[in-house]
């Protein structure tokens, strides 16, 4: 795919993409991403921007100069620069005659299927109105147990929620490197986020902004498993996306050939978790199979979890075998693990489904 050929772009912007090291916002570096933004509207092409920069901002209209403020404070300052952010955007959007909206996001909003759902809904009848959606997490309301804390997994999301064919990340690296030292080792495409890919990152040295090599590359697998390109690329030129086209200097992360539909697409991007179920041999050959899962076949459980909670089903080898939703608790199947289905009613004291997890909501990896 060529990126003047993708139907659907989120472009996510890195603080230090979108704030000077002086805490200035970069009006002008702005405009002329709009410029190539309005050449991405001429073509049909749909754009949505996941933004950074709230809690940069903030810290430089309250004078903070720490790093790394305490979570309780970011949030705080978060709401603060959230304003100067979004006031930014609309002034120079409006002066090109477009229009944005804004939405916050929390994990809540894309992990839940429901959710998910209902944001989908908005960016559609945003894209409708004409408005380009501006994208950040909701960092006044976040914890640390229920935050992204990274905006790539949460643009890699919103793209698999709207349905992009590709995610655009400018940040203040040129891509992935085989070797960090050596600038002529810019890998140019990746098919697979294996481990060897992971083993690139050296986890001490953060020279990559706030998130990270490491969620660009979790981000990557969202995207890939959810049939959408991603790429890293810098941002820190004028024209961004017209000199990424023109020197085509990139890593380009390539989907994974799917023909999951958009609800299985969900469940296998859902953002890792600890949630998980143990089978057997037997309930692991059911899966590979097409068949749901029953509670004769697991042996164990780790996480608390909730009905509906996307969790992992991990077989006898300890191999993951399968992303789904589980159609009972936690403490619900702790107590019925290895039981047979007719047993079911009465160890719980209450009517349920039969299957743990149905087969409609297993998809296997
Ligand atoms: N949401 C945070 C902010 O706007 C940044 C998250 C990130 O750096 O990826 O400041």
């Amino acid at each position: 795919m060529q990126i003047n050929k993708a139907k659907k772009i989120v472009i996510k912007l890195g603080s230090s993409t979108i704030v000077d090291n002086k805490g200035k916002f970069k009006k002008k570096w702005l405009l002329s991403l709009i410029q190539d933004i309005k050449q991405f509207r001429k073509n049909n092409q749909e754009i949505v921007i996941v933004s950074s920069g709230s809690i940069a901002l903030g810290q430089s209209y309250l004078k903070i100069k720490n790093k790394k403020v305490k979570l309780q404070m970011s949030q705080a300052v978060a709401s603060i620069g959230q304003i100067h952010l979004i006031n930014e955007f609309q002034k120079l959007f409006e002066k090109n005659k477009i229009k944005i909206g804004q939405i916050l996001i929390t994990p809540d909003d894309t992990e839940q299927r429901r959710r998910a759902l209902n944001a989908r809904r908005t960016f559609e009848n945003l894209f409708k109105l004409g408005a380009i959606p501006v994208v950040n997490e909701n960092d006044t309301t976040a914890t640390s147990e229920i935050k992204y804390g990274d905006n790539d997994r949460l643009a890699a999301r919103v793209a698999q929620i709207v349905g992009a064919d590709l995610l655009i990340i400018l940040s203040d690296v040129d891509g992935l490197y085989k070797k960090i030292s050596n600038k002529k080792s810019l890998i140019k495409e990746v098919n697979d986020v294996n481990e060897n890919i992971f083993s690139l990152v050296d986890k001490k040295i953060n020279i990559f902004g706030s998130g990270g090599m490491l969620t660009k590359l979790e981000a990557a697998k969202i995207c890939m498993n959810a049939g959408c390109n991603m790429l890293i690329a810098n941002g820190r030129n004028f024209n961004p996306i017209k000199k990424i086209i023109s020197k085509k200097k990139y890593t380009w992360f390539k989907p994974k050939i799917s023909n999951l539909d958009a609800r299985k697409k969900w469940i296998i991007s859902s953002l890792s978790s600890f949630a998980k179920i143990y089978i057997d041999q037997g309930a692991s050959r059911a899966l590979k199979s097409g068949k749901s899962l029953l509670s004769a076949g697991i042996t164990k459980v780790a996480g608390n979890f909730k009905k509906g909670d996307n969790i992992i089903i991990v077989d006898n080898n300890n191999i993951h075998i399968a992303r789904a939703l589980s159609s009972f608790t936690s403490d619900e199947i702790n107590k019925i693990k290895g039981l047979q289905s007719n047993q079911i009613e009465n160890i719980l004291g209450y009517a349920t489904k039969s299957e743990i997890v149905h087969k409609d909501d297993i998809v296997v990896l």
